[in-house]
């Protein structure tokens, strides 16, 4: 994280191919700055977002224009007593982990299941109780033109205990999966049967910010956590995360608030409020924001697979987010190792033994992989992509020395 950190604060002459920043899009940046403008030049509405607490629910008016954007867009049935905002979604998941998982009253432990490993870096150490999250290994289906794609091992997961909830990211930060719709309705249906809740991490997800580019249906019902965020619509910056849930439950995210921070940031529910009103947030995301992200990743996957051919190297198949996970089978060097040696080239990636919370297995498979962020500048982009692509054929040429 401090590679990363000093990366983007510009400290290092570093090609950013690893952090989780979203990319600034015209478009959307000018959007933003206008409703920043228009805030700044209303002195009235200033003072209250800055010189006021909101509840510790969050913005009420923010809260009532996204339950009525959610409803006339997917259906759901839901008001603003099923929504809370927090200070970023990385917030939202430390709240709903300690309050699902770890030792009860009783003296029973409960664990957090994530269905399929790689899974995102920012859950890894959530838990305040060791022994807090499980996973188990997924099943790798191969495809055309050395893609693959993650599924879940439902019988695998099926025979696990003690679960407090299940929580998965759709789409997946490092890989870019986008669990089916099968196994999203299966998941739900197992929770339902464990009457556990089911968290679906939609940082990148439908309908906003919408990095996503297959057709998968968006799910809510009162047994699933909608976790949300305006960080990947451009607003990481403002720390603002979204939990929409049953009305119990969203009673004990605001508490949580309340004793942990008083109340959530304001300031970015008061930019994206006119753009929730008015559904430009929908229109951006679809026209605009996701259009931009998706040439950004065939273009890099086109580029990375040009310049690895011959070797024994896989891509996850990229269905939204902002990377590629990069499978290098059998290399003779671990992928800490490969990420060193790319650092001192001045490309910065993350090595993928990270992702793997829960799992009990040590795998070959777990030390072969790096995730790749392309939402940077093209050329930045280009650049380390060339250069990883050269260290992965040194380190299989080289052997393990
Ligand atoms: N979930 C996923 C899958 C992410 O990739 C991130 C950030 O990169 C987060 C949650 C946290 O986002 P934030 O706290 O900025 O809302």
């Amino acid at each position: 994280m401090a590679d990363l950190g000093a990366a983007m604060s510009g400290e290092a002459d570093m090609c950013m191919l690893g952090g989780g920043n979203p990319a600034h899009i015209p478009e959307v940046e000018a959007r933003l700055c206008e409703s920043v403008r228009a805030l700044a030049a209303d002195s009235d509405a200033l003072g209250r977002v800055i010189g006021d607490y909101d509840g510790p629910q969050g913005n009420a008016a923010f809260l009532q224009s996204l339950a009525t954007l959610l409803s006339s867009e997917f259906g759901w049935e839901l008001g603003p007593e099923n929504i809370a905002l927090t200070q970023g979604s990385q917030n939202s998941f430390f709240a709903l982990f300690n309050i699902f998982g770890g030792t009860f009253p009783d003296g029973s432990h409960r664990r957090i299941l994530l269905p399929l490993t790689p899974e995102y870096i920012g859950y890894s150490d959530a838990g305040l109780q060791p022994d807090f999250f499980v996973s188990t290994p997924p099943v790798i289906e191969m495809l055309d033109d050395r893609l693959f794609k993650y599924h879940i091992d439902f019988d695998a997961i099926e025979a696990l205990d003690d679960l407090g909830a299940i929580c998965v990211s759709r789409p997946t930060n490092p890989t870019g999966n986008v669990l089916t719709d099968v196994e999203v309705t299966r998941l739900d249906a197992f929770a339902k049967s464990r009457g556990i809740p089911l968290i679906l991490d939609n940082a990148y997800g439908t309908p906003f910010p919408n990095i996503i580019f297959t057709d998968a249906e968006p799910l809510w019902n009162e047994n699933t956590v909608v976790c949300m965020s305006l960080s990947k619509f451009g607003l990481p910056g403002t720390r603002t995360g979204i939990v929409i849930a049953r009305e119990e439950l969203i009673r004990v995210i605001s508490g949580f608030n309340a004793v942990c921070s008083l109340a959530p940031t304001s300031m970015g529910a008061a930019i994206a409020q006119p753009l929730v009103e008015s559904g430009e947030i929908l229109t951006l995301s679809r026209d605009v924001i996701r259009p931009y992200y998706e040439k950004k990743a065939l273009d890099a996957l086109a580029l990375l697979q040009s310049e690895l051919k011959g070797l024994d190297c896989y891509l996850h198949t990229p269905e939204g987010a902002l990377f590629l996970w990069l499978w290098c089978k059998g290399l003779p060097i671990t992928s800490e190792e490969l990420y060193e040696r790319l650092k001192a080239r001045g490309v910065l990636v993350v090595s993928g033994h990270y992702y793997f919370p829960g799992r009990a297995d040590q795998t070959d498979h777990q030390r072969e992989c790096i995730r790749i962020t392309f939402s940077q500048p093209t050329d930045q982009v280009e650049r380390g992509l060339v250069m990883i692509a050269e260290e992965v054929r040194r380190a299989y040429e080289e052997g393990g020395q």
